[in-house]
């Protein structure tokens, strides 16, 4: 059913989703810094922004989540299991490619050697609607890893911005549950032809010619290649490329404890810090940035097709614009696939 959703109703829209559900959506934290996060009012929502700088995955996988708390009880310790999620959750203007790292991280935390009950558990109750990326960056490559800017897998509702209004399709049996909403209306065929029009202009606009194709191959073969031994050289180790990837999914746990009462936290971790494999004997096994360097590239590209059948890097280009020593993730994909990375040297935005 194709449907459609008018600008000036939006606002009531919002205020009803906010009433039945926990609304998470893009929302301006600070200057600079958008993010996705719970919304209590529909002013905070921003759906205007091509991609935010922290991704999706936070509504699903925190940048730290309490796991359980614990205290003192008599002569034992009593454990007491985190706030469960109670409330049906829309996750709202999520882009294709977050979206799409979402079901990637999906794989991990719901394999068969490994259930995470904290991200199922948010999963499960969320319906996700996705938004068209009508503006994609110069840093955008998501057609490159198997999407694209309006890639509606994962989706359960879509919106398109047609401008005046949001064009809306409903892709699930969750989207359809929405069909009786009552600011949605029926659309016409001119939405339809703008829709069109709309998509094979952001088409154009995304580089689909990053050589993600057979890379797990072609990365077999460069486990030791003196390539590593220079490209890590500017990269200073600060983890924003993995804080900030969609797909990144390492955690640290840690115990916060006053006296007899505590909480075990788990926080986000990145393979590019030096102390990320310390071992207690004092080994490390990846001891010097080409090592980490290497690690974060062959999790994405090798091992994680080898585990899951697909790359661990759905193109947000998060990682390129946000480097502060413009390390370009395209570079290293292109000397994989033995072309010279022409043009990519300097920080494009
Ligand atoms: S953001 Fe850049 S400098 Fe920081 S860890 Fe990643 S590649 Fe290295
Ligand atoms: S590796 Fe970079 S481009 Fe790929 S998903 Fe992560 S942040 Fe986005």
């Amino acid at each position: 059913m194709k449907l459609k959703l008018d600008k000036k109703d939006v606002e009531n829209f919002l205020k009803g989703l906010i009433e039945g559900y926990d609304l998470y959506a893009p929302a301006q934290l600070t200057e600079g810094v958008s993010v996705f996060k719970k919304i209590d009012r529909p002013e905070e929502v921003n759906l205007t922004q091509p991609v935010t700088q922290k991704p999706a995955k936070e509504a699903f996988f925190p940048q730290s989540e309490v796991m359980f708390r614990y205290e003192e009880a008599g002569n034992r310790g009593q454990v007491i299991s985190a706030e469960q999620t109670k409330r049906d959750r829309i996750l709202l203007g999520a882009r294709p490619c977050d979206i799409e790292a979402i079901s990637i991280i999906e794989k991990v935390f719901t394999g068969e050697d490994y259930t995470d009950v904290y991200f199922l558990e948010k999963r499960k109750k969320t319906t996700i609607i996705g938004l068209g990326c009508n503006h994609p960056l110069s840093t955008c490559f998501c057609s490159s890893t198997g999407g694209g800017p309006f890639h509606r897998a994962g989706s359960d509702l879509f919106f398109t911005d047609l401008g005046e209004a949001y064009f809306v399709e409903l892709l699930t049996e969750k989207g359809t549950a929405f069909r009786e909403n009552k600011f949605f209306k029926e659309a016409d065929p001119k939405d339809l032809a703008l829709l069109k029009e709309l998509e094979d202009k952001a088409f154009q606009k995304v580089d689909g010619s990053v050589p993600v194709e057979g890379i797990e191959k072609r990365l077999d073969l460069m486990i030791e290649s003196p390539f590593w031994d220079s490209i890590h050289e500017k990269c200073i180790g600060c983890g924003v490329c993995t804080f900030l990837c969609p797909t990144c999914h390492c955690f640290d746990m840690t115990d916060e404890a006053v006296n007899l009462k505590g909480q075990r936290v788990r926080n986000w971790d990145s393979c590019l810090f030096p102390i990320y494999s310390l071992e207690t004997s004092g080994h490390n096994p990846r001891p010097t940035g080409r090592e980490r360097t290497r690690q974060r590239l062959m999790h994405k590209f090798n091992y994680f097709p080898k585990n899951f059948g697909r790359v661990a890097c759905v193109g947000c280009g998060r990682c390129i614009l946000y480097c502060p020593v413009q390390f370009d993730i395209r570079e290293a994909l292109l000397y994989a696939s033995a072309r010279r990375a022409k043009g990519l040297k300097g920080k494009s935005r």
